[in-house]
């Protein structure tokens, strides 16, 4: 096994431009789990970004919230800023893992291991949050609702490191995140949902319900749309052509479509969201 350790941004990106293949770790807490057994035979070259201060920080500028690549969930826990101004982001990080997970996880890597039961990423899309992009050419950006292209596939180039997350501060009328998983703690979602709205502009962002975490516009309208809602099938029915949940060893697709759909219908009535 190859480790690189570069001390700064542009090294970084150097490396990874010049060892075809190489694999960034921040956290290692998804990384890990997946280890060689014998990591001296694998050949593997690792990108070890722990040594760069400049991706630690997060910071705020210009009416949004800026994530380094290496802020972890426990970093945003302890913010009061971030829990007054994008209380979601604590509501998840203190949901993700368990302490362990959250003093190590960061919120780049869960974007970018591109898990369907990230819990970050929902609440990230439900921000409308934006992904900065950066290799040895360039940086670029891409909306997080835009990133995925399929099951583990996204738009970043391999050459390309998450170097920051920003996250527009708005004011909502409704926040929401619910998680349903085995346990309170230490259990990845079964089924999950993000949700902020301003006005009519909904974001329902549903997670372990299709290939990718998936923001679910056909409800989004049908819900700006003030159409009548007597009951959690209501909400199914119109969620239906948004999600595609399967059966696997955390839970069954009918089970997972049936939740999300009384997630929503109670969280929203708990919020006082009349429906008619
Ligand atoms: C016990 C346990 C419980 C967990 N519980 C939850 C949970 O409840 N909810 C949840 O959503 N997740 C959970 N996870 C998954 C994991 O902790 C999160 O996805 C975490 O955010 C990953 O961050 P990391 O920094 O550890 O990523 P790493 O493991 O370091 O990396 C993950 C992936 O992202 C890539 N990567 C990391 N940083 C960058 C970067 N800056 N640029 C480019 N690529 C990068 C890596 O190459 C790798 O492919 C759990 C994991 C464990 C082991």
């Amino acid at each position: 096994m190859n480790l690189l350790l570069p001390e700064n941004l542009s090294d970084a990106c150097e490396l990874l431009a010049t060892h075809e293949g190489a694999i960034p770790i921040a956290g290692g807490t998804d990384l890990f789990v997946h280890w060689p057994q014998r990591p001296d035979d694998s050949g593997q070259t690792y990108l070890d970004l722990s040594g760069i201060p400049e991706l630690r920080a997060h910071g705020w500028s210009e009416g949004e919230l800026r994530l380094g690549a290496l802020t972890t969930y426990w970093d945003i826990i302890q913010d009061s800023q971030v829990q007054a101004a994008l209380p979601l982001l604590v509501r998840a990080a203190r949901q993700i893992g368990a302490i362990q997970i959250q003093t190590r996880g960061t919120w780049a890597g869960n974007v970018v291991n591109a898990s369907p039961a990230a819990d970050g990423v929902a609440v990230l899309m439900a921000y409308d949050a934006v992904v900065i992009l950066r290799s040895r050419e360039g940086t670029e950006e891409c909306p997080l609702s835009d990133f995925y292209l399929g099951y583990k596939s996204m738009r970043r180039k391999s050459d390309q490191l998450l170097t920051g997350i920003r996250i527009p501060v708005r004011s909502y009328d409704l926040q929401l995140f619910e998680k349903v998983g085995s346990r309170t703690a230490q259990a990845i979602s079964k089924v999950g949902v993000a949700v902020t709205r301003r006005g009519d502009d909904w974001r329902i962002v549903a997670n372990s319900v299709a290939p990718t975490v998936c923001r679910c516009p056909a409800l989004e309208s049908f819900l700006a749309s003030g159409r009548s809602v007597g009951e959690p099938a209501d909400l199914a029915e119109a969620l239906r052509s948004d999600i595609a949940p399967i059966d696997d060893l955390r839970s069954t697709a009918r089970y997972r479509e049936t939740v999300l759909s009384r997630l929503l219908y109670f969280g929203l009535k708990d919020a006082c969201i009349q429906f008619s």
